[in-house]
Parts: structure tokens; C-alpha cells; sequence
């Protein structure tokens, strides 16, 4: 039997051309399911589908396919809140920037993600949710949109152009909807806003989940909000009411409930590193949320990038001329080294908010975001500075690191 995995789901081995091998093992030294971390694991991937995962000394002398025995297998990366990498972005409405998108997404250990839009006129962001559809092939794949808008409030734009919100309306959503081809994973609502409970409650009741974000809303308010079917905060202390003692505001009614999940942005640019280890201790280990916000900058030189307004980027910081942030250019493998390396939070946790709990938020866990069987084989191979060194999507490798970073 070939020695080499790399088979293509159903075609040949890129190395030996045997096409009989659809069925593979891997070994490492370390897996992390991220629920339990298992020491010199093996997973047998069939067809793209994991049909086994156990400890290595399970079994004798078999045969392992590749053995990575200075790596850690982790699942694959899941986004749900990312704009744009490599000079191209959701809102160019076009395939090619799609999948150039996808392809730009494995380099950093990502598998899926939820291709967001802005704030946009209605026929832009429908031309956005179509070009989302029509890409779906390879690399890492596009779960449905996360809608950032553009029912959020006027009060709290952040970098979004405020002549573009618009009242919460259901027969507007329902046209997004049906562009999307009933595809929407997430939206992107200010609570406080008229019509914006009505909106919650019919969204959450198609399996959207909605997000309270960009949002002056009070405690009582975002209550209201949670209640009507919101189970999610969209970047966390982002484009939000401050919290206060005596009105906590949106912050304090979202660190409080324990079923709101919280998405944070660990560039310690959009939150301080304090403020990002209090909320992990804060927070249930299952409802923080790692996201990017990444917008068409990441991956490129400091300069000045153009959407529908100009974002002048230094230092890897993305800003209206005004200096308000305007997401950033973080990826997610940065963003796990900055929580492990310079906050201390363990491993263990800081995979699973980058991997199952996304995937639990967005209702994709029976397929993804755990080392499981009957789970895709969506994997990333990290070396001991958690660099990414291969990342796997439905059995196939799709990025491997020929220059391997020594430094964290
Ligand atoms: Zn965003």
C-alpha cells in the first residue's frame, strides 16, 4: 500500500499514483478533538469522513500512513466573521474574489467561515450573497453569509457608512433570504432599533442566528433582544454601548447570559489583552468565539485599500481617515498564538473557540469543528510554535508550510 497519504479523495496519490487509497491514517504526537487531547492519536480518514480516532498503542505494528510525530492535529479553523484576505473582499460581489478568498483562508488553518457582508444598498449585498452561492468548490468552503447589517443602529456605525442602515424589516430580510437560497448562517441586528425584536424572532425562527452588535442598547433592551431568539454578540466591546455600574448596557447583559455567545477579536488592537482574559474567564468556555473581522488588507503591505469608503492600514491597524477601526487584518493562527503565547490561556481552550464553538453556534457541529468520527476531515497540522503547518479540508491537504517560522 502507498505510504503516502496525500490521495485526493477519489483520484490518485499525487506521489506513487495509487488510486486505491481512499482510505488513510494519520498519527501524531498530540490530537486535540479540542474536547479531550489525546497523546500519540491516530485518525483513519475514509473518503473525506473520519471513521476512526483512539490512541496509538491501541495497536501493534500497523502500518500509519504519516506520521507527524513533532505536531498537533487540531480541527479545522471555522470564521464566522470575515470580510476579505488578499486584497479581495466579500463585498467585490465577484467568484473570482471567492475563491481567491478560499484559497487565501487555508494558509492560516482555516476550513470554513461565514463570508460576511457590510452594511450595503440591499442589491449589493444581494450580488454579494449570490457570488457566495456560486462558490463552493475547494479550499476552504463557505458555510452561508454572516449578514453585519443593515439593520444596526445609526448611533453605533462603526466603519459602516451610515446612509446605508436601514429599519429592521422582514420582507427585506425575506429577500436576502431567498437570494441566499435559504443559505444565511448569521445576522448582524442592534436590538434597540424599531421592528428589530419583530426581525429576531423571525430570523431566529428560520435557524439564523442572530447577533446583537453594532447596538446603543440598554441592559433592558438587549434583554429583550436575547429573549426574541439572540444568542450571540458580534465583536465584543466593538461598536457597543461602554458598560457601566449603574446601566450596564448591551456589554453587561451579554457577559452575564450564559447562552450568549461572545465573538472577540484577539489582535489586542480592537480589545486589551486584559479585558480579552477576563472575558475568557468570564464567559463558559463554549461561548467565546474567535473571529478575524478580516478585511481585504490582510495578507498585504500597509497601505490604503479601497471598499466603499478608503481604509488607511498601518502597522497592520485598519482605519477610517476619521480613525475609527475598520476590522482588521488578523488571522485566526495569529490570533491562537496570541492567546496561548501572550495571555496563557491553555491550548485546549483557545482551539475550541476557534473550531467547536463556532461550529455548535452556527448549527454545522454534526459535520464539523471536532476530530470525531462521522465528522469531515477538516484538519490543521501545527507545529510546536503553532504555526501552521498543513491543513487538510474533506481528506485533502490543501495548504502544507515548506518554510516552517521559528519564531512565536
Ligand atoms: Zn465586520
Amino acid at each position: 500500500m502507498c505510504k503516502e497519504i496525500w490521495a485526493r479523495q477519489s483520484t490518485a496519490c499525487r506521489f506513487c499514483g495509487d488510486d486505491q487509497l481512499r482510505s488513510f491514517s494519520l498519527s501524531a504526537n498530540e490530537i486535540l478533538t479540542p474536547y479531550k487531547k489525546i497523546k500519540n492519536g491516530v485518525i483513519t480518514i475514509e473518503n473525506g469522513i473520519i471513521t476512526e480516532v483512539r490512541e496509538h498503542r491501541e495497536r501493534g505494528n500497523e502500518k500509519i500512513s504519516s506520521d507527524f510525530s513533532e505536531s498537533i492535529i487540531v480541527p479545522g479553523f471555522i470564521d464566522v466573521h470575515i470580510h476579505g484576505i488578499a486584497g479581495v473582499d466579500v463585498m467585490d460581489a465577484t467568484v473570482g474574489s471567492m475563491d481567491k478568498m478560499r484559497k487565501s483562508l487555508v494558509n492560516h488553518g482555516v476550513t470554513a467561515f461565514c463570508p460576511t457582508s457590510d452594511t450595503a444598498p440591499l442589491d449589493h449585498i444581494k450580488n454579494a450573497l449570490k457570488t457566495i452561492n456560486a462558490s463552493k468548490k475547494s479550499n476552504a468552503r463557505a458555510l452561508g453569509a454572516h449578514l453585519e447589517g443593515p439593520f444596526l443602529s445609526p448611533e453605533k456605525p462603526g466603519a459602516m457608512i451610515a446612509e446605508d442602515l436601514r429599519t429592521p424589516s422582514i420582507d427585506e430580510f425575506d429577500e436576502l433570504w431567498d437570494t441566499s437560497k435559504k443559505s444565511i448562517k448569521l445576522i448582524t441586528i442592534a436590538p434597540e432599533v424599531p421592528g428589530a425584536i419583530e426581525l429576531i424572532k423571525h430570523a431566529s425562527s428560520l435557524g439564523v442566528t442572530v447577533s446583537l452588535g453594532h447596538s446603543n442598547a440598554t441592559y433592558e433592551e438587549t434583554l429583550a433582544g436575547i429573549r426574541a431568539g439572540a444568542s450571540h454578540a458580534t465583536h465584543l466591546f466593538n461598536a457597543m454601548r461602554a458598560y457601566h455600574h449603574r446601566e450596564p448596557g448591551i456589554l453587561g447583559a451579554v457577559l452575564e447570559n450564559p447562552k450568549v455567545s461572545v465573538e472577540l477579536i484577539v489582535d489586542f488592537v480592537h480589545v486589551h489583552p486584559s479585558i480579552t482574559r477576563l472575558v475568557c474567564k468570564l464567559k463558559p468556555k463554549d461561548k467565546v468565539i474567535l473571529v478575524t473581522d478580516a478585511i481585504r488588507a490582510t495578507d498585504m503591505p500597509d497601505g490604503v485599500f479601497k471598499n466603499r469608503h478608503e481604509l488607511h492600514v498601518k502597522n497592520g491597524e485598519a482605519r477610517l481617515p476619521d480613525g475609527t477601526l475598520a476590522g482588521s487584518t488578523l488571522t485566526l493562527d495569529k490570533a491562537l498564538r496570541n492567546l496561548v503565547f501572550k495571555l496563557g490561556i491553555p491550548l485546549k481552550d483557545a482551539v475550541t473557540m476557534m473550531t467547536a464553538n463556532p461550529a455548535k453556534d452556527i448549527r454545522v457541529d454534526d459535520e464539523i469543528g471536532s476530530i470525531e468520527v462521522g465528522k469531515r476531515a477538516d484538519l490543521v497540522i501545527l507545529d510546536k510554535n503553532l504555526n501552521v503547518m498543513k491543513t487538510i479540508v474533506g481528506g485533502e491537504i490543501v495548504f502544507e508550510n515548506l518554510k516552517p517560522k521559528r519564531s512565536r
